[in-house]
């Protein structure tokens, strides 16, 4: 038997043996769910060997695949243009949802979330009610099961607005919440501690945005919305613990957010930008990334990046974009 026949083999005989080691069959369903099913465990597999190689952990492969697996926080900062919409899956597979992108990003939106078998939301948040967060808003409460929703207690006129709300009056059986700071939110190892809105009235929707730093373990990351430097100010001034290893950057890295004095609170290792590719507001805004830079965070931008992606296993965190 030649050399290239016999390492053909023993690759041949490595797959299969692999292949039938796996056990897909809980999250199987039908065809194309069983290959993107499979796609997703591979992902994040590999996270899981990446973390665990990271973090030194000494645990035999087989352990660290099938426990680090299930113990991984996964959240997707989805490309959705200019927009924000992001997937948060938990350690116990729970997901929650956090915006859901402008109405333009519908079906790369919705097929992503479908790729990542979501079948129900735990938690769905609508930070404030523009339409670059809450453009697919009726699609996901149509398409998924939402047990929950939180949003502020602001309101617009908007045809997109107003569909929003009547389709949550049709949905008897979800729970909504007026987003407030000091509310606390628990799901399994997850911890959510809402910090803004802190005031019940403010001049712009966009200071309405629901901010919330979700942590798991010693990992944390700080949600944001499209909030101001003023409610930057206004977290400082009640003294949150808003330390965090990721900052979801507000209003897509506009001027209007991310000060110094809020850099300096949160102290991110990586500064995630969610935003369309050219936009028309220029976003972000030079200035903002030279504070984000001076301040030593790594920066994810969804235009340049694509789809950004991390891992958590509550001490170590691994991200990767999709370009
Ligand atoms: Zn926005
Ligand atoms: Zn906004």
């Amino acid at each position: 038997m030649n050399k290239r026949l016999l390492a053909f083999l023993l690759v041949f005989i490595l797959i299969f043996s692999f292949a039938a080691s796996c056990d897909f069959a809980p999250t199987v369903d039908v065809g194309s769910q069983a290959s993107s099913a499979a796609e997703s465990r591979t992902a994040s597999s590999a996270a899981s060997s990446a973390i665990s190689s990271q973090a030194g952990a000494h645990v035999s492969s087989e352990e660290s695949a099938s426990e680090n697996e299930s113990r991984l926080l996964v959240v997707s900062f989805i490309d959705v243009g200019q927009g924000d919409g992001i997937l948060i899956r938990t350690p116990d597979d729970k997901f929650i949802l956090v915006d859901c992108g402008p109405a333009e990003a519908e079906k790369s939106f919705i097929a992503f979330l479908k790729s990542q078998n979501v079948r129900e939301f735990e938690y769905v948040f609508f930070t404030h009610p523009h339409a670059d967060h809450i453009g697919n808003a009726v699609k996901v409460l149509q398409e998924f099961k939402v047990k929950n929703v939180y949003m502020p207690d602001a309101a617009t006129t908007t045809k997109t607005f107003t569909n929003l709300l009547n389709e949550l009056d049709k949905q008897k059986d979800i729970k909504i919440t007026q987003a407030k700071a000091g509310q606390k939110i628990t799901v399994g190892e997850v911890n959510i501690d809402i910090l803004s809105p802190s005031k019940d009235k403010y001049g712009d929707l966009n200071e309405y945005s629901i901010v919330f730093k979700l942590t798991y373990k010693e990992n944390s990351i700080l949600f944001t919305g499209d909030a101001y430097i003023k409610n930057e100010k206004e977290m400082i001034a009640a003294s949150y613990d808003l330390k965090a290893d990721i900052l979801k950057v507000g209003h897509h890295g506009s001027d209007s957010s991310t000060s110094t004095e809020f850099l300096n609170a949160v102290q991110p290792k990586y500064a995630v930008i969610s935003c369309g590719l050219d936009n028309s507001f220029g976003h972000p805004h030079k200035s903002t990334l030279e504070r984000i830079a001076s301040a030593g965070a790594k920066i994810y931008r969804t235009d340049n990046d694509g789809t950004i992606t991390l891992y958590a296993n509550g001490v170590e965190i691994v991200i990767k974009s999709e370009k």
